[in-house]
């Protein structure tokens, strides 16, 4: 027998990863690949689920070769998933009836509109914490089963299953039906108040009840591999989390008032509220996360649409630099720190706390010294000025002032927008040596169930390197920054008629 490991799946939007952890927490080995990405129509998007399936299958085998693992030392699995996407299958053959509906798939809007206009945004919020939108599970279920012939019957009888992608690996890998508190709290179907599938709201969004999987604590025992590919029979599946919750357990942010944020493509920023089930006064959603003992427990969340992305920009429609991590070296020597270049990347509307479809994005304050340096510096600066509207907007629904905010993400690397966030922010922000926090997350739940961390203060030791970026910027500079930075948003907002 050798030392016991955990495998961790991170099934992202565009790639999935399989991770073997050691019981220091340490990646011992991992594999990556590429799925396709579907688009039938303009706004819609597919996945293959049995590509999805197929891949992760194998990247466990090649995660395995590469570290030389047995599988029978493997002391369980966690699952992390791309939330939201949505698969119906058939329960006794396990084939999809439908490709995947993902995440950002706009087919259901018009649903969602009609849901809207026919009154039931106050519902939907008391019950869910959720916004009416498309985005969600539950419209995407009723598209399936409205457009696959004889699929409606077929799930009134329960010959079909539903999930989102958590359910069907585990399916695919144990032959159970079930889900965690996170991923069920996605789907506009689930009371996160009573924690049970709401008949009420089944109705309305027209999903049988007898199609949707058992909710269970994102760290629980939820079946044991059926055996094939690299992994035998037995291995118990241990965690299942949504990926933004993943990263704030990855990052031990499990008590109230603690918040992490993530700076990819977008930026997530989720605030931990305890017991807590707070109604947002400023647009953010509520959604269930995990305490210190892997149970659920409430948290808000908001979004910035365009994080990364505005650097993604820069890079390939700007051509500024080759690489986004360049964008942190070109700045470097702009001599003052006093120009007023406010860049405001609204380029599909502003998100919480502004919510504005009209928005569209802009640069203000250019003058004839203006360059690619000073205007990638703005670009920067915007990343952590739209996630401080999101700080100020949680302080405010929760009354708590934030302790410190960890970060992770792929432009979490930049070492300018983690320092601007900091001094922006007032407080400390600190990023930990492995930013692959959602597979940590994952790792972490299953890695307590497995009995390997059964504390919470043992995950703690396991966390060591850690920089910390403390707030430098006097306070009459910081109120000029956010000065300006109103300023350009208020010009931004309503701007397409
Ligand atoms: P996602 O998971 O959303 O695909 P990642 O976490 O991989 O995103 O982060 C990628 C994003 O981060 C891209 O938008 C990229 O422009 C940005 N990015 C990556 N490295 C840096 C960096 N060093 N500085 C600024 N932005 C960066």
């Amino acid at each position: 027998m050798g030392n016991p490991f955990i495998i961790a799946i991170d099934q992202g939007t565009t790639g999935s990863r399989v991770f073997c952890f050691d019981d220091q927490g340490k990646v011992l080995s991992s594999a990556y690949r590429e799925f396709t990405q579907h688009f039938p129509k303009p706004g819609w998007v597919e996945h293959d689920a049995n590509e999805i399936w197929n891949g992760v299958r194998d990247l466990i085998g090649d995660a395995l070769n590469k570290g030389g693992l047995n599988a029978k030392d493997a002391a369980g699995i966690g699952i992390t998933n791309q939330r939201e996407t949505s698969v119906i299958w058939d329960r006794a053959t396990g084939e999809p009836i439908h490709n995947a509906i993902v995440w950002q798939c706009r087919r259901t809007a018009s649903v969602c509109d009609q849901l809207k206009a026919a009154g039931n945004e106050d519902l939907i919020r008391r019950k869910t914490g959720l916004v009416i939108d498309a985005y969600f599970s539950g419209t995407k279920f009723a598209w399936i089963l409205d457009q696959v012939s004889g699929a409606r019957s077929r799930a009134e009888k329960g010959e079909l299953a539903a999930g989102t992608i958590d359910s069907w690996l585990l399916y695919k890998l144990t032959g159970q039906h079930a889900t965690d508190y996170t991923n069920a709290s996605r789907t506009m179907l689930y009371n996160i108040e009573t924690k049970e599938w709401d008949d009420e709201l089944c109705k309305l969004l027209n999903v049988p009840k007898a199609i949707l999987p058992e909710v269970k604590a994102s760290r629980a025992r939820y079946g044991v591999t059926r055996g094939g590919g690299a992994l035998p029979e037995g291995v118990p599946v241990l965690a299942m989390i949504g990926d933004q919750q993943a990263a704030l357990f990855g990052q031990l942010r499990v008590n109230p008032g603690q918040a992490k944020n993530t700076y990819g493509t977008g930026c997530f920023l989720l605030f931990n509220t305890g017991d807590q089930f707070l109604i947002s006064k400023n647009g953010l959603l509520t959604t269930l996360a995990c305490d210190a003992q892997g149970q659920v427990c409430y948290s808000l969340e908001g979004a910035v649409f365009i994080g990364g992305a505005v650097i993604q920009w820069l890079r390939d429609f700007m051509k500024f630099f080759g690489e986004a991590p360049e964008s942190e070296q070109i700045i470097a020597d702009i001599q003052d720190d006093q120009d007023e270049v406010v860049f405001v990347p609204a380029f599909a509307g502003l998100g919480a706390p502004y919510w504005d479809q009209q928005a569209r994005g802009a640069i203000f304050g250019l003058t004839r010294d203006t360059d690619p340096a000073r205007i990638t510096r703005a670009a920067l600066q915007s990343i952590a000025l739209q996630s401080c509207d999101l700080v100020r907007a949680m302080e405010q629904d929760t009354g708590e002032k934030m302790d410190l905010l960890r970060v992770d993400g792929g432009a979490s690397a930049n070492n300018f927008l983690l320092q601007y966030q900091a001094d922006i922010l007032g407080t400390a922000v600190v990023r930990p040596g492995n930013v692959d926090t959602t597979a940590l997350g994952s790792a972490y739940l299953a890695g307590m169930e497995a009995g390997i961390w059964p504390e919470l203060s043992d995950l703690q030791e396991l966390q060591s390197d850690r920089t910390r970026f403390e707030p430098k910027m006097d306070s009459g500079r910081r109120d000029h920054e956010l000065k300006y930075w109103k300023k350009a948003v208020e010009r931004v907002r309503g701007w397409v008629d």
